[in-house]
């Protein structure tokens, strides 16, 4: 399987090294003449959210990658990933893919807990670790969204048809079955398509 991982800012190589590990051709997508044509899948890899946002801009990647979104293309967001893929962001408005029909509110653990690390239950997978850093979680899902994963009471993990997203990150640990679950999620996308 082709993925590519957005690789503008943020925790790109670690996306790369895991699918890499899971036997997934993964590669870096950085500018408008990349083949994001070519691929079965896209990650937007956790980092800074605005700062990522812009830079898509800068490249003129934010268009083609919103249609290619529209048009089905499985998507997998980690935390600043996943609020360029929320339709809605709970303080300022975003502007992002509006892949996912939650709204996120950005850095909502506060400063206190701005970074931890904590074992919880993720939907058909079980318990695994999950990393948050300065992450967002989710205020409200409508009703084509599935939550994965509940931390604390919040909700950090939903898919719907062909978008993933996770608040933490798991790329950042050793557990690489969210990445295979994204991987199943493209096969089973394909299958529905066909
Ligand atoms: N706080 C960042 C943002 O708002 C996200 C942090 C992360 O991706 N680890 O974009």
């Amino acid at each position: 399987m082709r993925i590519g991982v957005l690789s503008l800012q943020g925790g790109f190589a670690e996306h790369i090294s895991s699918l890499t590990k899971l036997n997934a051709e993964a590669f870096e997508i950085r500018k408008k003449s990349d083949p994001i044509g070519n691929i079965d899948g896209l990650i937007i890899p956790g980092g800074e959210s605005t700062v990522m946002r812009k830079l898509l801009i800068d490249t003129e990647l934010f268009d083609p990658i919103k249609s290619l979104i529209r048009d089905g293309l499985p998507v997998f967001g980690t935390c600043a990933g996943m609020i360029l893929l929320a339709k809605n962001t709970a303080d300022n408005p975003m502007g992002g893919f509006d892949g996912i029909d939650i709204t996120v509110k950005r850095n909502a653990y506060g400063r206190q807990l701005s970074s931890f690390m904590i074992e919880e239950e993720f939907a058909d997978i079980g318990r695994i670790p999950m990393t948050f850093i300065r992450a967002p979680y989710i205020t409200t899902v409508r009703s084509d969204v599935r939550i994965l994963a509940i931390v604390n009471g919040t909700k950090v993990a939903a898919e719907n048809k062909n978008i993933l997203v996770t608040a933490f990150h798991p790329e950042l640990t050793e557990d690489l079955s969210v990445h295979q679950y994204f991987l199943k999620k493209i096969l089973m996308n394909k299958a529905y398509f066909r």
